[in-house]
């Protein structure tokens, strides 16, 4: 099928909840992707921070392999079967993440948003069996903060402040927005509504145009909810596992939320697989009160597995931490001359989750697709473009993608 015929399906067959743009890509390889007409394009979205390891790592192919592989009796891996039976890559998986993270139990869930709707009903169904001051069955309230991005389900949607997000979505009820990176509207909220069973929040927030808090926040919010018997869950599934240069973006502000969740790169952009995690006081799931047909099943949990193998042995981690610095500063030098004022406000990122605020005037989806012509594909977020290449980039890819954006902005100016 050639792009034309692509896009006239998606035209005409779509949803259309996603804007369409007119560019259909078909190939991918470690930093790059191609379009129909072998266009090569740097992949500075990853798949919305999904694909951390590049496309087809030689690993998550090999593993595919095996996983397609007959044994002698021509049986392979069995595909989904109830989750009442236990395979061992599952196992293997909870004990790994558990032990990586500090963690005494885990779910596993196919996307993000099912990982942040299983952590709602661990904080609420904590709030009415285990918190000092029950709160009455019916009546459990969750916190979120302004501009937070969690995900499109209809209770997360009911966190969210953004209108486009949530308008015609509800009715909502037992949600509190309050702002983001401001301890004191915590304290505020947590003293005068002995109704909250839980506060969620991003290290963080991407979506809302890469927001990194003050530091301390994340610990100020900590001691506030164990002040107030609040469960505190911290959403990773962008900043956790190595996005932003550390296991979980927590951890740089020397937090232990009791319940996390993690997404995208546990995936590695190969399949679905996401995850909460939790402290034992917290999961307070008896069986029967949750579940996914494909939650956990042997394939994608080998695909998990093997993420956190490269993860690990790649040093990921450390890797981002350093060349996002490296990419940060280089593109605050290139992005600072005088004639990019009018366009750019600021550059600022932690890891390799940078963004390019723009300023109040500039249109992103120009820029995006000035960048695009320039082969970068990236991804603006409510006016910042942001920047989150794969995390096994080299230096040398990292000083291609900075001198793209750098020429993109200077035939702009010209
Ligand atoms: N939480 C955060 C911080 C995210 O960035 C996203 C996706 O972008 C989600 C939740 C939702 O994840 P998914 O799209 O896998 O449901």
């Amino acid at each position: 099928m050639n792009d034309n015929e692509t896009l006239a399906l998606m035209e005409h067959y779509s949803m259309r909840h996603y804007p369409l743009y007119p560019m259909v890509i078909t190939h991918g390889k470690g930093v790059y992707v191609w379009d129909d007409h072998g266009n090569a394009y740097m992949d500075a979205a990853a798949g919305y921070s999904s694909v951390n390891f590049g496309h087809n790592h030689p690993r998550i192919l090999k593993l595919n392999r095996r996983l397609n592989c007959l044994d002698r009796k021509g049986r392979g891996p069995a595909n989904v079967v109830p989750n009442v039976f236990s395979n061992p890559e599952l196992a293997r998986f909870l004990a790994r993440i558990c032990t990586m993270l500090g963690y005494d139990k885990g779910g596993v869930t196919n996307g993000g948003v099912e990982a942040n709707e299983a952590a709602i009903k661990l904080m609420r169904k904590w709030g009415y069996t285990k918190k000092k001051n029950r709160i009455p069955i019916g009546r459990a309230e969750i916190v979120a903060c302004e501009g937070n991005f969690h995900g499109r389900t209809t209770t997360v949607v009911g966190l969210s402040s953004d209108p486009a997000h949530n308008v015609y979505f509800g009715p909502y009820s037992g949600t509190i927005v309050i702002p983001y990176n401001d301890p004191a509207a915590l304290e505020d909220v947590l003293a005068t509504n002995r109704n909250i069973a839980g506060f969620i929040v991003e290290a963080i927030q991407g979506e809302r145009g890469v927001r990194i808090p003050e530091c301390g926040y994340l610990k100020a919010c900590q001691e506030i909810c164990r002040r107030h018997d609040v469960a505190l869950c911290v959403d990773e599934i962008q900043t956790g596992l190595g996005r932003a240069g550390n296991l979980l973006a927590s951890w740089d502000d020397a937090v232990r939320p009791d319940i996390v969740t993690l997404g995208k790169s546990l995936g590695a952009g190969d399949r679905p697989v996401a995850a909460v995690l939790a402290k034992e006081e917290f999961a307070v799931f008896e069986p029967g009160e949750h579940g996914s047909t494909y939650g956990g099943n042997i394939r994608s949990m080998a695909i998990a597995n093997e993420a956190l193998s490269i993860i690990e042995d790649e040093k990921l981690c450390d890797r981002s931490l350093e060349l996002g610095t490296f990419l940060l500063f280089d593109l605050k030098r290139r992005l600072s001359a005088e004639k990019f004022a009018p366009l750019v406000k600021e550059v600022r990122g932690r890891g390799l989750m940078i963004g390019i605020e723009l300023k109040e005037k500039v249109v992103a989806k120009d820029i995006l697709s000035a960048l695009l012509a320039h082969g970068v594909l990236t991804k603006d977020a409510h006016g910042v473009i942001r920047i989150t290449p794969p995390l096994v980039i080299t230096e040398k890819e990292c000083i291609e993608l900075a001198s793209r954006i750098e020429q993109t902005f200077i035939d702009l100016t010209a």
